[in-house]
């Protein structure tokens, strides 16, 4: 994209603007909008409520990049992984995963992603573009067909746990959170939303501010710094500390409590010292703990999921001391979809 705007960058009101500018009425934004977001169109060309003439004469000043889908995969479970394609070609994965009565669609935020924890296959990608709020949009719109397909049902839930860190790509998550939640757009409520971070403190704080509603989950995955540091790089920049002071100030500003991500790894982070480390941690911040099996990312590392009685005898030993936890089983483990998987192999 040259000089042509992104047509989905624009709020309403900016949009109403840059009609006045084209010497059109204010009222052809809000139609325009309307095409763009709650009808998702795909082309100027679909928007049959405009005459031909304004059509190409939008076309001619704004770029409409949609996203398409490019590969559908269909685990045994019901999960659906969607390969899709961005209007330069780059390529992002997002998935859809029923069950018995929600239908969640995992979202990315980026292509790639510049962090390159050690456990992750989208950490080996290097980061190439941010998402525009178009391009996240269009995602779930995608992936809303496939739970529709699926169950009759639309999405219930979303999840920003796809590729990327979303809030290094702050703002247009912000945004897409806004549109997904707006009557304009899909309608669906902030607290169904749950963005994923690895922890960025300052962003973390900045976000409590915003006065939105969505939940927030910390990819923590190990409980002390010296652990972190080894398996998260971003642990250098934004120690335990700092995270936990900005995940307080969250709770603070929103009431929301947080979800702590803890992979277990074979005998990394699943003794009971680190289960005593975790359950230190979770004192000091209103948690959730979701216990995640770790899928192994082929040529990625040399970590290991834990034992399944490891794993029993750790989750056994925080409920022992009243922890909020789940164990959070893996889905779409056969095609890839799973946690972390996503890495373009197609
Ligand atoms: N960048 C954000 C969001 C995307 S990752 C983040 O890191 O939170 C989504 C979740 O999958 C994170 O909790 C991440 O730590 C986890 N994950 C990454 N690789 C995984 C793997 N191989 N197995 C299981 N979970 C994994
Ligand atoms: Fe990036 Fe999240 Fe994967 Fe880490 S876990 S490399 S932050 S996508």
């Amino acid at each position: 994209m040259t000089d042509v705007k992104d047509i989905r960058r624009f709020t309403l009101e900016e949009l109403a603007a840059e009609f006045e500018k084209l010497g059109e009425p204010k009222f052809r934004g809000k139609q325009v909008y309307e095409w763009l977001w709650n009808k998702s169109a795909r082309s100027f060309d679909e928007m049959s409520s405009l005459s031909k003439n304004l059509r190409s004469k939008l076309a001619e000043t704004f770029a409409l990049t949609p996203v398409s889908e490019h590969i559908v995969q269909k685990s045994k479970d019901g999960t659906v992984k969607l390969g899709m394609r961005l209007a330069d070609d780059r390529l992002i994965e997002g998935v859809m995963i029923p069950d018995e009565d929600r239908n969640t669609a995992c979202v990315s935020s980026q292509v790639g992603c510049s962090l390159a924890c050690t456990f992750c296959a989208t950490g080996f990608l290097k980061r190439e573009r941010n998402l525009e709020v178009g391009e996240i949009y269009d995602q779930v719109v995608l992936l809303n067909k496939h739970a529709l397909e699926h169950s009759g049902k639309p999405l219930t839930n979303i999840v920003y746990m796809g590729m990327g860190e979303p809030l290094l790509n702050y703002t247009n998550v912000m945004n897409s959170i806004r549109i997904i939640n707006s009557p304009d757009g899909l309608n669906m409520a902030q607290k169904r939303i749950t963005v994923s971070t690895s922890g960025i403190a300052k962003a973390i704080i900045r976000l409590a501010d915003e006065g939105m509603k969505f939940n927030l989950a910390l990819s923590l995955h190990a409980a002390t710094n010296e652990k972190r540091d080894k398996i998260m790089d971003i642990n250098h920049s934004n120690k335990l500390e700092d995270v936990m002071a900005s995940l307080n100030y969250f709770y603070e500003k929103t009431g929301n409590k947080v979800t702590f991500e803890y992979i277990l790894f074979d005998k990394f982070n699943d003794s009971l010292e680190d289960a005593e480390h975790l359950i230190s941690l979770y004192h000091q911040v209103p948690a959730f703990i979701n216990i995640i099996e770790y899928n192994s990312v082929e040529g990625v590392s040399d970590l290991k999921k834990a034992k399944s009685d490891k794993r029993d005898e750790f989750v056994n030993y925080l409920r022992n001391r009243n922890v909020n936890v789940k164990v959070r089983r893996s889905r779409g483990k056969d095609i890839d979809a799973a946690c972390g998987q996503l890495a373009n192999k197609n």
